[in-house]
């Protein structure tokens, strides 16, 4: 499925456009997970670890994303996040 979104050799269909749609909406769902636990970790100065991303929910297998509870992709995000609230660029 996903292999065949990125082919692209029916990029005009209805069906294509729906899943660059529903890739902009995981992604900004990502986003927000990301920065929801980038909060977290600042208030409790902690992170849990898990067998599954607490963004996407994806089944960790290396011990070291485990231990974070975050994938590598996400686990960038999350820095991200960070790092923009140590900024304040998300000061209310
Ligand atoms: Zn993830």
């Amino acid at each position: 499925m996903e292999n065949n979104i990125e082919t692209g050799d029916w990029s005009q269909s209805p069906v294509m456009q729906n899943a660059a749609r529903s890739r902009a909406t995981r992604l900004r769902r990502l986003q927000a997970r990301a920065y929801d636990a980038a909060r977290q970790i600042l208030a409790t100065d902690s992170i849990s670890s898990s067998k599954h991303c607490y963004c996407c929910h994806k089944l960790l297998t290396d011990s070291l994303s485990v231990s974070r509870g975050f994938g590598v992709v996400c686990w960038e995000r999350v820095l991200n996040c960070i790092a923009d609230i140590k900024a304040d660029r998300y000061a209310a």
